[in-house]
Order: structure tokens, then sequence, then C-alpha cells
């Protein structure tokens, strides 16, 4: 648990989102949360993923998320050979 990043995080959060922008990736809905650029698999560090934020609705958020698990989890399957 760390608490500084997490009140960093929010922090930055509640700044993007108070001009009420709309949603970065579908350009429809407005955005309700702020999501990472560049994605979590690529970013090399935690720290850097505060202030590289992008406002995106529920929607778009979750299923960015989604997908980058399923990704995750589909990945070691293949390293079993009989
Ligand atoms: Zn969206």
């Amino acid at each position: 648990m760390s608490r500084g990043r997490g009140h960093e995080y929010q922090k930055a959060r509640e700044r993007l989102l108070a001009g009420g922008p709309v949603c970065v990736w579908c350009r429809e809905r407005p955005a309700t949360t702020a999501d990472h650029v560049p994605p979590l698999a690529e970013a090399p560090a935690p720290e850097l993923w505060v202030g590289e934020l992008v406002p995106a609705c529920h929607k778009c958020n979750s299923s960015r998320g989604a997908a980058m698990t399923n990704k995750r989890k589909a990945g070691p399957k293949t390293s079993r050979s009989w």
C-alpha cells in the first residue's frame, strides 16, 4: 500500500476531470475516469503513470482494461510442450 502515489493519482485525476472533458477514445461520452498513457503493459514504472493521464469514459476505460487482462492471461499458454 503506497498512500503517497494514491493521493497523487487522485489529485491528477481530479484536475483532469475538472473541466468536464469528453472521452479521448470514443469522443462521444463525457469522461468520468482517468486512463493511463502509455498503457500499463508498456509503462516502465508505476511512478510515471501519474501525470500521464487522459480523460476516458467508464465504458472505454474498462474495455481497454479487459483487453489487457485477456492478453496477459493468454500469454503463458504456449509454454507447455508435450
Ligand atoms: Zn469513451
